[in-house]
């Protein structure tokens, strides 16, 4: 009998070390190769303390994997957005109207850190940090790998690979020239920075149980709590601007500048936060991209994952959910077919799940900065919890589709999502109050354009 050859993950990230997982739970022996040095050796540089947004389908697939409970501690439940105005008023609005309608705070080095130890603890994962691929060659099956320092360049045969190599990937870049792919690379001209908003003596200094955020038409700050008792913040924000009185990180470039800015947009955030523009000036602004490829296997022996494969803009708080049904999705279909087959599978299915949640991520970013702050928005949604309660099984809100429905597909949520909007629009339109509306009438409309759909919580709402 030949011994079965070890499955190649590239990355060792969130989706990587995930898919190494689900793979040597079912006696795959798996080999990981990480470009970085091991995240559970070494601090993290400034301004990379970021935490994630983990939702319903991100739970799913750590729930199919085994982990869910050794991570749960490391969650803090965000039940809805805390919305903070330019005069420091805030006002809560619930994400969902049902208690598991929660999204949860979690810390992206926690998370990676917790699920490199489940990997490492199975017999069948090989673990390789420094080992950052330079080039493939899909014909010779062969990686090309720089280690360290130049002693350390060498090739790995690979069998399998799967690519979770994130945004810039290597491998997508090959496989596009390699296969002739379509790639779109659409840069946003808006970067973020992250700060870090210091406990009082442990203490969180804004309500704990809330995804915070300071919308401000053209921009935002959001903070997200940790465990620690602070709050990673992140300010969105356009990298230049043409209009002399619209900032931009290219406007904020000393002490005094970010310090207005602030006291301006922020003033309540300002207070909390001594030393601020210190902490300002010496993080890191980075970029957001949309990547979309037509291509992400070669049907024989790559496939991408992850970022590698659909990298998005961070404002639905899906890119790692996304990542982890990604993993469960090409499981199961490795279970099921030889993995040539099972890749091109995988692509169908994905593919245009991915295109739809990339789409939502970017109009979200108009909902969280500006929208939010209409009241017909929060009309609109008072309605949609409305008409949800009446219709549990045709009328579910988009958000709730993407965050608390796993079982919906990202493209079935984006398309019954325009057709709710249509809805709410037309029932919305000229009024001001959810009375003046014809619930009746509103019950009818639904009842005409959408089909119910298979939800699995549907039998839990009520009238
Ligand atoms: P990554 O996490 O980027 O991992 C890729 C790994 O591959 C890295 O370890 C890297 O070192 C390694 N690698 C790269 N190139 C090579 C190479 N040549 N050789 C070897 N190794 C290599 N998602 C959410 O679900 N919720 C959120 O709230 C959320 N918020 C976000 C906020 C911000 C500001 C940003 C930027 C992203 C956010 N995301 C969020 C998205 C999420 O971070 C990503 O989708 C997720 O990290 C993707 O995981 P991945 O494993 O595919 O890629």
């Amino acid at each position: 009998m030949t011994e079965q050859q070890p499955v190649t993950i590239l990355g060792a990230g969130l989706a990587g070390s995930l898919m190494a997982i689900l793979l040597a739970r079912r006696s795959i022996p798996v080999r990981i190769l990480e470009r970085r040095t091991d995240p559970r050796k070494h601090q993290l540089s400034a301004g990379r303390s970021i935490n994630l947004a983990l939702a319903d389908r991100g739970i799913h697939a750590l729930k199919i994997a085994g982990v869910y409970d050794a991570i749960l501690p490391l969650l803090t439940p965000m039940p809805g957005r805390m919305l903070h105005d330019v005069n420091g008023q805030t006002q809560f609005a619930a994400y969902g109207q049902q208690a598991h309608e929660v999204i949860y705070s979690v810390s992206r080095p926690g998370l990676n850190e917790m699920l490199l130890n489940h990997a490492e603890q199975l017999p069948n994962v090989e673990l390789h940090f420094e080992q950052a691929c330079t080039a493939i060659d899909f014909v010779t099956r062969h990686l090309h790998i720089a280690g360290r320092d130049e002693l350390h360049e060498h090739t790995e045969p690979f069998t399998q690979l799967i690519a979770a190599d994130g945004a810039q990937s290597i491998v997508r870049r090959t496989l596009h020239d390699a296969c002739n792919a379509q790639i779109t690379d659409e840069l946003l001209p808006h970067g973020y920075k992250e700060l870090t908003l210091p406990s009082n003596h442990g203490q969180h200094q804004l309500q704990r149980n809330a995804l915070h955020i300071w919308p401000r038409g053209g921009f935002m700050l959001i903070g997200l709590p940790n465990l620690d008792g602070s709050f990673t913040l992140t300010l969105f924000l356009a990298f230049n601007s043409s209009e002399p009185d619209q900032p931009s990180f290219a406007s904020l470039q000393d002490a005094a500048s970010i310090e207005y800015f602030f006291k301006q947009h922020f003033a309540d955030v300002l207070q909390l936060m001594p030393g601020l523009a210190e902490q300002f000036l010496s993080h890191p602004v980075g970029k957001m991209v949309t990547v979309r490829s037509s291509t992400w296997t070669n049907g024989r022996n790559a496939v991408l994952i992850g970022d590698a494969a659909h990298a998005m803009v961070p404002f639905h708080g899906q890119g790692m959910n996304c990542a982890f049904e990604d993993c469960i999705e090409l499981d199961a279909l490795l279970q099921q077919h030889e993995f040539g087959i099972a890749c091109e599978r995988y692509q169908q299915q994905r593919l245009p799940n991915a295109n739809a949640i990339a789409d939502m991520a970017l109009e979200n970013y108009i909902e969280m900065r500006d929208t939010v702050r209409d009241p017909k928005f929060a009309l609109q949604k008072q309605l949609s919890f409305e008409l949800e309660r009446r219709l549990p099984d045709r009328f579910i809100p988009r958000y709730s589709m993407v965050m608390f429905h796993y079982e919906i597909p990202y493209a079935v949520a984006y398309e019954r999502g325009r057709i709710q909007t249509q809805i709410l629009n037309e029932l919305t339109a000229g009024v001001m109050h959810i009375d003046q509306i014809d619930l009746h009438q509103a019950v009818e409309l639904v009842m005409n354009r959408l089909a119910p759909i298979a939800s699995r919580h549907a039998h839990a709402s009520s009238g």
